[in-house]
């Protein structure tokens, strides 16, 4: 088959949520602009990530709703019988993704940038070729954008094939295994570990180290983990893992003193981290900087050469859909000619696990290591009308200001539904807001926001409710 070549201005390689709203922006701008995708468009976000995990926690928590007034419930809800039907469920997920993923390849359209179906290869830092289904298209660019997400890292004592699976295949069951072993103490483990056990599988967790969610505070983390043991999923922490036993059905881990046991299992879903997807497509040619095994960027996505730039899980940590479409909107900006700089007040980060965490900002302890003299108050969802009436008072809100002036520097949460109150946090943050200005706005009555507002009350040293 004879070559095609094209040009364009901004090339975009992968079509997660990084570099679509890189294109799209960049179409707005009026830059010429091809996106470059060899799976589906919304990459693993949209496809196998955030959105399906998050469908699925919510088909999971309806589900044992239903189970639970099976049981009886002080509500006075009575059911009968409730089952599940996971093929439908997993149908229900796929039309969601379907519809998103739909609406990206039209807002692409609509702007003007043209896709490119297929896997590219880099020639050059200005040059890709990519294998269409209608034969190699060479694209040349005069700026080239690499958003090519992550992909799950393997645990090479248990590899993945097999009843050994990532969240991909995770988030798409055929059925409910009996007992799930989920190595991995992380987001993607305890979201998922909490659906499968909702859904009615035995599950158990196991963390090297020795808490769940390491990345999070101590503190944010305990309502969880009393969660999971009310719920009845297993946490073996501080262990290590060996490897499946040899008849295959079950996972053999090892406890810091050398103790061996076995956990039975019929599934295990490795979940041990997301590695930047930078092997195998001729990246490793441009010998750019990197940053452990991510590419290294300075605070306009710039790579190590020049007009060559990186955005989202490719550049490492946080790997966060928002922190990668943030960045892919500041580049378009960056290549129509404005000025712009990746410099976020903070990003936040939620655990959709339930209860969820959200932090945004600094902990108290971020606020010590940076050398900040700062106070720190929480409010605990049990003196807050509205999480009586929706019957989860588990939980807190916590503020972190600087002594001297009460700026705010940080938000954390955890509790039912608090993934919602990230937008105030990080308003907050955006805004430089201080305590006096939290808790002089007056937040609606009764919301869960009214634990944000009395966090700032009592940091103040006056909570009205507690
Ligand atoms: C189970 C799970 C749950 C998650 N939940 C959340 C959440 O709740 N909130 C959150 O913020 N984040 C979440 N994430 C993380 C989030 O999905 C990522 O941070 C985000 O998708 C990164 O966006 P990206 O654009 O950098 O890369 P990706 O979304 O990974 O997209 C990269 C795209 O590039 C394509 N590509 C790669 N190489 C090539 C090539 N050579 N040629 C052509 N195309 C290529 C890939 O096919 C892919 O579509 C979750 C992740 C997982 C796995």
């Amino acid at each position: 088959m004879s070559q095609t070549t094209k040009t364009t201005t901004l090339l975009v390689i992968g079509g997660g949520p990084g570099g679509y709203v890189a294109a799209i922006r960049a179409g707005q701008l009026g830059v010429p602009t091809i996106l470059v995708e060899g799976e589906r468009l919304g990459g693993t976000c949209l496809n196998i990530g955030c959105i399906p995990s998050k469908a699925l926690i919510h088909a999971a928590e309806e589900y044992e709703k239903a189970r639970h007034y099976a049981d009886g419930s002080a509500l006075g809800i009575s059911v009968t019988s409730p089952s599940i039907d996971i093929a439908r469920t997993v149908a229900w997920k796929d039309g969601i993704v379907g519809k998103l993923t739909g609406g990206v390849a039209a807002l692409l359209k609509k702007n003007g940038v043209e896709v490119v179906q297929g896997w590219a290869r880099l020639l050059d830092g200005k040059t890709a070729e990519v294998e269409t289904a209608a034969g190699p298209v060479r694209i040349q660019c005069e700026h080239l954008l690499l958003a090519a997400g992550s992909e799950p890292t393997p645990l090479p004592s248990v590899p993945f094939g097999g009843m050994v699976v990532s969240s991909t295949e995770a988030l798409s069951p055929a059925d409910i295994p009996k007992k799930l072993v989920v190595v991995g103490g992380g987001y993607i483990g305890l979201e998922l570990g909490t659906v499968y056990r909702k859904l009615g599988a035995e599950v158990a967790v196991v963390e090297a180290q020795d808490r769940i969610l390491p990345t999070y505070d101590a503190e944010l983390t305990k309502p969880v983990a009393a969660a999971l043991a009310k719920m009845g999923v297993e946490l073996h922490l501080g262990r290590k893992v060996l490897g499946l036993n040899g008849k295959g059905n079950a996972v053999r881990v090892q406890d810091a003193s050398g103790a061996e046991t076995q956990l039975p299992a019929d599934r295990v879903l490795i979940a041990v981290g997301r590695r930047p997807r930078t092997q195998g497509w001729g990246l490793e040619s441009l010998q750019l900087d990197r940053h452990g095994n991510a590419l290294r960027i300075d605070d306009q996505c710039r790579t190590s050469m020049r007009d060559v730039w990186a955005i989202g899980d490719i550049a490492g940590e946080p790997m966060l859909a928002h922190r990668a479409m943030a960045q892919g909107e500041m580049v378009a900006e960056l290549v129509a000619g404005k000025r712009r700089h990746f410099t976020p007040a903070s990003i936040p980060a939620v655990c959709f696990t339930d209860p969820e965490v959200v932090v945004s900002g600094l902990s108290p302890a971020d606020a010590e290591r940076a050398g900040l003299d700062c106070l720190s108050a929480s409010f605990p969802f049990a003196a807050n009308g509205r999480a009586m009436t929706l019957e989860s008072t588990d939980g807190f809100v916590r503020v972190v200001a600087r002594r001297d002036n009460h700026l705010v520097v940080g938000w954390q949460a955890v509790g039912r539904g608090v993934s919602e109150l990230a937008a105030a946090f990080s308003q907050s943050l955006e805004m430089g807001a201080t305590l006096e200005d939290v808790a002089g706005t007056i937040h609606a009555h009764p919301t869960l926001g009214e634990a944000v507002q009395e966090a700032a009350l009592k940091a103040l040293g006056h909570a009205l409710h507690i």
